[in-house]
């Protein structure tokens, strides 16, 4: 038996998690459960689930979470930074989903490295903005950091049993998103209703933005950069709009090993959670007859976010963290129709050229930068919106 917290359990990636539990239950227990405030989904979790502790974002929440749930269910509610804290290190967790999305999550996936549990790694941002400082405490602490990103799920799937030494490049295939064949021009007038509408994945707000900008490969780049020790200029970017090959593992031989499969979440969560062993999930495979799988270049000129991670992935410190930031920020306020969608990458590199690039030697040092440009983004934020 396999227990598990997972840090943001009401968002698609917890969702999807507790999906796979609820499948096996005699191979996996709920331990806790976090998310920010959406306690309906949340009440329904504890009641199914039984965890000992459940926290959520403020006092407020957390009053009105055990109003909703008072006398039928013993978890212990808490709230704020110690509530995770406390949710992630109960002795008896063994491994903690990290499924908060953005840089709200590098605290308590830290808290929980910190704490010597294996991670299920869902949330890129802790990577993205402390890659250096998460892996050596990951080190420290001798845990392991499974990936459920699809496409790092693929390539530590495609690299198992092989000498890293022989890997000569990494090809991270991208869906292309929504606006892959959309003329520059009309970028402009993309409403967050179009954005947030993926072809393939299904997918929460911020990351289904991050895709139709390609912010979210740019973040899936720097990802696999820190998680499979990579030089940057060794991953290329393919896209790929059908997502049933996942990303691929070229050898110096000139092999190449992709994994492919339906582009269901539940499939690379399954196998962060069940690793190194697979779950008989029946999820099924592609229907190869009816497929036509295409790939293509990106268009560096259309997506300038490609390029703005890839100069983060070359400069590494702070940078990553400084774009990670302010392409929330610019995300954000896109969704709430402050500014335009083209208006995101510009954004993200004013504050890059801004920003003043420092190693961090600590995690308060990357909380520090991505401080700084989220105040950097939010000024030029407020200054075009005025427009
Ligand atoms: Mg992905």
């Amino acid at each position: 038996m396999k227990n598990i917290a997972v840090l943001g359990s009401t968002g698609s990636i917890g969702v999807n998690t507790l999906d796979i539990v609820r499948s096996f239950p005699d191979k996996f227990k709920i331990k806790s459960l976090c998310c920010k405030s959406n306690i309906e989904v949340l009440s329904e979790q504890i009641i199914e689930f039984k965890p000992d502790i459940v926290s959520v974002f403020d006092e407020e929440t957390a009053g009105k979470l055990r109003k909703k749930i008072s006398g039928r269910i013993k978890t212990e509610i808490l709230w704020g930074d110690s509530g995770y804290k406390e949710a992630v290190s109960l002795d008896s967790i063994d491994m903690v989903v990290s499924a908060i999305v953005g840089s709200a999550g590098l605290k308590p996936t830290f808290e929980a490295i910190h704490k010597g549990k294996d991670i299920a790694l869902a949330n890129k941002e802790s990577l993205v903005a402390a890659g250096d400082i998460v892996l050596e405490e990951a080190l420290k602490r001798n845990v392991r950091i499974v990936p459920v990103d699809s496409e790092h799920s693929a390539i530590f799937q495609a690299l198992e049993g092989h000498d890293k030494k022989e890997l000569a490049k990494i090809f991270l295939t991208a869906s292309g998103g929504p606006f892959r064949k959309l003329e520059k021009s009309e970028f402009k007038n993309i409403t967050p209703e179009q954005a947030v509408n993926h072809p393939t994945w299904k997918m929460g707000a911020k990351i289904s933005v991050d895709s139709a900008t390609l912010m979210n490969k740019g973040l899936e780049l720097i990802e696999a950069v820190y998680l499979f020790d990579l030089n940057p200029l060794s991953v290329e970017i393919v896209v790929h709009p059908q997502s049933i090959v996942h990303s691929m593992a070229g050898f110096f031989d000139g092999s190449i090993i992709a994994q492919m499969g339906l582009p269901d979440m539940r499939e690379a969560i399954s196998y962060a959670l069940s690793w190194p062993k697979r779950l008989e999930t029946g999820f099924g495979f592609p229907d190869f007859s009816f497929l036509d799988l295409h790939f293509e270049k990106p268009d560096y000129e259309r997506f300038r976010s490609l390029g703005l991670a890839f100069s983060a992935a070359r400069e590494k410190k702070t940078l990553p963290a400084a774009m990670n930031a302010a392409n929330e920020e610019a995300v954000y306020a896109f969704l709430k129709k402050m500014i335009r969608f083209d208006q995101i990458p510009e954004i993200v590199e004013e504050v890059m050229l801004k920003h003043d690039n420092l190693k961090a030697e600590s995690i308060g040092d990357v909380f520090l930068a991505d401080e700084k440009s989220r105040i950097a983004a939010s000024e030029i934020i407020k200054k075009w919106s005025n427009i």
